[in-house]
């Protein structure tokens, strides 16, 4: 069995559509993948229709949080969602604030960005999001396309990185808030890539202590941005808090050099998953 729980479409920042990602899952040879498109379930439906025979698809999220330390700025949390019920009106309405912040937020960065003279232009930028959730790797895109930047991760790089002059936060759920909401929306929550320094400042075990007094079920252990050594750390935190451990790729499509299933989850861990998440049903043969 093989088991990527964490991939994005072009609803989000990925390049392929819901139908070529799942064509793509199946081509790897992948028995089940989770679609996790960042603060939407707009792919859902689509998945649901251009499902390949054999393939099982677990419907999910990539919600943006923040946890708040005592001493220092808001860190960035990024929390998967499982088997949520879509329609549960509090966790939308929470998903369409997130999509109007990131609206906000990018047209600022992008502001910025043309006003030193980058030739990025916010329309275009605007109507190339197919799924309208606007992310920082559609301006780095469009500043590939302008020749600013020879690739996506060069743009990150140089201009779009969180410490970089250019960078605009955006207003994300605090966490706890968050775990609460999928809760109760039946869905299982479980924390993204939780040691992935790369991508800026990350929280202590102790965040993750109180994440799961909050109602956190699961851990993502095997990410490609995790050391072998945070893998472990995350692993033994994993089981001495009981929480799930997952594994998968992050697969953006041509946004990110990884390929799907470049990481994956154990069977026995994806039937705990499938035991918790009470909101809406995998979608399998
Ligand atoms: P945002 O959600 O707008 O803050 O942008 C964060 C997203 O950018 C993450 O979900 C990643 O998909 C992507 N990202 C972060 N760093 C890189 C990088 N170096 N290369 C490509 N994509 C990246
Ligand atoms: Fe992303
Ligand atoms: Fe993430
Ligand atoms: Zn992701």
């Amino acid at each position: 069995m093989l088991i990527d729980l964490h991939t994005h479409s072009s609803v989000s920042d990925g390049t392929e559509s819901p139908a070529e990602l799942l064509a793509t899952a199946k081509a790897a040879g992948l028995d089940v993948v989770a679609l996790t498109d960042h603060d939407t379930t707009a792919g859902w439906a689509v998945a649901e229709a251009a499902r390949p025979p054999g393939l099982t698809v677990i419907p999910g999220m990539e919600l943006s949080c923040r946890w708040f330390p005592a001493d220092q700025p808001p860190i960035s949390v990024h929390l998967l969602a499982y088997l949520f019920d879509p329609d549960h009106p509090a966790l939308a309405a929470e998903r369409l604030r997130l999509r109007t912040e990131r609206l906000g937020r990018a047209e600022k960065i992008v502001a910025a960005l043309a006003a030193d003279g980058h030739p990025v232009v916010w329309e275009r930028i605007v109507e190339g999001c197919e799924g309208g959730v606007v992310g920082r790797p559609h301006i780095a895109r469009a500043l590939v396309e302008a020749g600013v930047a020879d690739s996506v991760d060069h743009a990150f790089a140089t201009l779009l990185h969180h410490g970089s002059p250019y960078y605009v936060a955006k207003a994300d759920t605090e966490v706890r808030d968050g775990i609460a909401l999928v809760r109760a929306a039946g869905g299982v929550p479980v924390f993204a890539h939780g040691l992935a320094t790369a991508r800026g400042r990350v929280v202590g075990d102790e965040a993750i202590v109180t994440m799961t007094e909050a109602g956190l079920l699961g851990l993502e252990v095997d990410h490609p941005d995790h050391t072998p050594q945070q893998r472990e750390h995350l692993r033994g935190l994993a089981d001495d808090l009981g929480l799930i451990s997952t594994g998968s790729s992050d697969y953006h499509g041509a946004n990110k050099p990884t390929p799907i299933a470049a990481c994956t989850t154990d069977p026995g861990q994806l039937e705990a998953l499938l035991a918790a998440g009470t909101g809406s049903a995998p979608l399998r043969d």
